[in-house]
């Protein structure tokens, strides 16, 4: 059929029984089968399969799916094959395929039966497969979880690096079509240029989840007893609680069962029968947490999560937006609260410490993002979505009330002036700096990069110096969020004034900060700033808070620790 000819909304009845497309999905599908390179970045859950899946059906030919992981292309072959079709409208080519059943695979697809073919991209390197495929009429080549061909993804993977010499070889022009739920603009810019698809039609959904309620506590050495009072006021609602380490999730699972709350732990350490069974039993509701490490999350969908907790905060925005990303599903509360303190940022650096320089310099960069995040004291949602590339309106935007920062707002103050001096400092120190370095220069102080730029005979060197270090990190971080400056693409981190920041530089207007959080492990002096911030200066004021909440504390008993 010529792509014009095809009703897309019969289509998508009759293979998916679905009356509507959902978000962009028909753009995306309409871009597909006119054969052009195409661009899908939609969050989990957004519906990104039949995006390819519905393109691959009604054209010509065979689609080539690449998919990082065989437990996930089974699942999709399985679930194509459930729509109905012939067996063969899927398949899987991998290495446990015996000599019988890769001539069935090749029959069906030479026959015409096949539209999707799955494939690893390691298979896809296979000289036999290479060979195969050179005779087979392609529709099109589709990428999912394309964010793995980047090393500032999360799931880095090198032989999806080989994947666009590998389909030069097979024909040419064949379109390609790249999906991910990675919306950093540095990880999209690294697919569009290894997937050498730069004039592609990219399609990006809004990664805004409205219903999602985002707090960050203090990790005070009582962070236990905050988990379960936690816990204990969401009774009978589901919850998942993340922790760094195997053990840390086994000790807090046995936490919360000593204190009454019915909780199993989850990680890569228990054996597959014990986790199917504690998976299980958190989707039957037989139990209402589950203590977990990363490793739990892939395909669970239990669409009533009402709360994720980090007991140690994640090494990237990523993990902590997918994590907190499996509250509310069904549009109702998700509360996502995450402990932080920087000395778990130091143990997470610490685990880098053996890796390759460049894999701990991207390690690092992103883990800065998660100290930006968490001391923050804007909207956390339009921070957020900042990083993934996406503006947000924190006043009237969809959720903009939804987090802490917002609802308990610190006290702001004008910085207009400063900001027209950070601005000059960054464009009249040539646009070559990090925010260290411009931090350094601003408050008068050397280091080696500083000494070698010469930055220090600049007229504005130490002209900040009546604001202290965390003063300019905030405010780089405010003004970054406005749009006054960006952070450089190719070399990541570098800061650059936007045109919108020169305008600023000419026509200086108000401009309203507030510094960032100081959170203390010390549970007394949080009480402190928490008052201070909010406006609350009298000393004496202040004792009275604090013996307060120690009564409080009191009058709740401490819970039976194992610990
Ligand atoms: P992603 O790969 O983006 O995480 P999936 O492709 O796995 O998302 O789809 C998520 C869910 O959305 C699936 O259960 C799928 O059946 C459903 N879905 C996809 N498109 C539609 C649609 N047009 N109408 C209703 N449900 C849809
Ligand atoms: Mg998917």
């Amino acid at each position: 059929m010529k792509p014009n000819e095809i009703d897309l909304h019969k289509e998508l009845k009759k293979y998916f029984g679905f009356n509507q497309f959902k978000g962009l999905q028909e753009q995306v599908v309409n871009s597909i089968i006119h054969g052009n390179n195409t661009f899908v970045i939609m969050p989990t859950g957004g519906g990104k399969s039949l995006c390819y899946q519905l393109p691959a059906l009604v054209l010509d030919g065979t689609a080539i799916v690449v998919s990082p992981l065989i437990a996930l292309m089974k699942n999709q072959v399985d679930a194509i094959r459930s729509l109905g079709s012939e067996l063969g409208v899927a398949h899987v080519l991998n290495s446990s395929l015996t000599k019988t059943e890769i001539n069935q695979v090749k029959k069906d697809i030479l026959d015409g039966v096949t539209k999707m073919l799955y494939v690893a991209p390691e298979s896809l390197t296979k000289e036999e497969y290479i060979q195969f495929l050179r005779d087979v009429k392609i529709s099109f080549v589709a990428i999912d979880e394309a964010h793995c061909i980047s090393e500032w993804g999360h799931d880095f993977r090198p032989e999806y690096r080989n994947l666009r010499g590998i389909i030069k070889q097979l024909a040419d022009d064949i379109p390609i079509i790249g999906l991910t739920a990675t919306a950093t603009p540095k990880v999209q810019e690294d697919i569009l240029k290894n997937l050498d698809m730069s004039g592609a039609n990219v399609f990006k959904a809004s990664f805004n989840r409205p219903n999602l309620f985002y707090e960050i506590r203090p990790k005070t050495k009582n962070v236990e007893g905050d988990i379960i009072r936690f816990i204990k006021q969401h009774k009978g609602k589901s919850g998942v609680i993340y922790c760094l380490s195997r053990k840390k999730v086994e000790d807090i699972a046995q936490l919360l069962q000593v204190n009454g709350i019915s909780a199993v732990p989850y990680h890569a350490g228990l054996d597959a029968k014990t986790r199917a069974k504690h998976q299980d039993m958190f989707l039957m509701e037989d139990v209402d947490v589950v203590v977990a490490t990363i490793a739990f999350g892939m395909g669970i969908d239990k669409p009533d999560v009402r709360y994720v907790i980090h007991h140690d905060i994640p090494k990237s925005l990523e993990s902590y937006y997918q994590e907190t990303g499996r509250a509310g599903r069904d549009g109702g509360e998700g509360h996502c609260l995450a402990y932080y303190s920087y000395k778990d940022i130091e143990k997470l650096e610490k685990f880098m410490a053996g890796k390759p320089v460049a894999e701990q310099e991207i390690g690092y960069a992103l883990l800065q993002e998660v100290v930006a995040y968490a001391e923050t004291s804007m909207s956390r949602r339009k921070y957020l979505l900042h990083y993934f590339g996406e503006e947000f309106d924190d006043e009237n935007g969809e959720g903009a009330d939804m987090d802490d920062n917002v609802r308990n707002p610190k006290k702001k103050v004008e910085a207009q002036n400063e900001v027209v001096l950070l601005l000059k400092m960054i464009r009249d120190t040539k646009e070559l700096f990090k925010s260290k370095e411009i931090v350094f220069a601003l408050l008068g102080k050397v280091n080696a990069i500083i000494k070698s730029q010469k930055v220090d005979a600049n007229p504005l060197f130490g002209k900040g110096e009546n604001h202290d270090e965390r003063f300019w990190m905030a405010l780089i971080r405010q003004v970054l969020v406005e749009g006054l400056i960006k952070k450089d693409i190719e070399s990541y981190g570098v800061i650059k004034v936007t045109p919108k920041g020169h305008g600023f530089i000419e026509k200086p207007y108000s401009f309203m900060m507030s510094e960032d959080h100081e959170y203390s492990e010390n549970e007394d002096e949080n009480v402190v700033t928490a008052a201070k911030s909010s406006g609350v200066a009298d000393e004496a004021l202040l004792k009275m808070l604090i013996d307060l909440r120690k009564n409080v504390a009191k009058k709740e008993g401490v819970p039976p620790y194992v610990v």
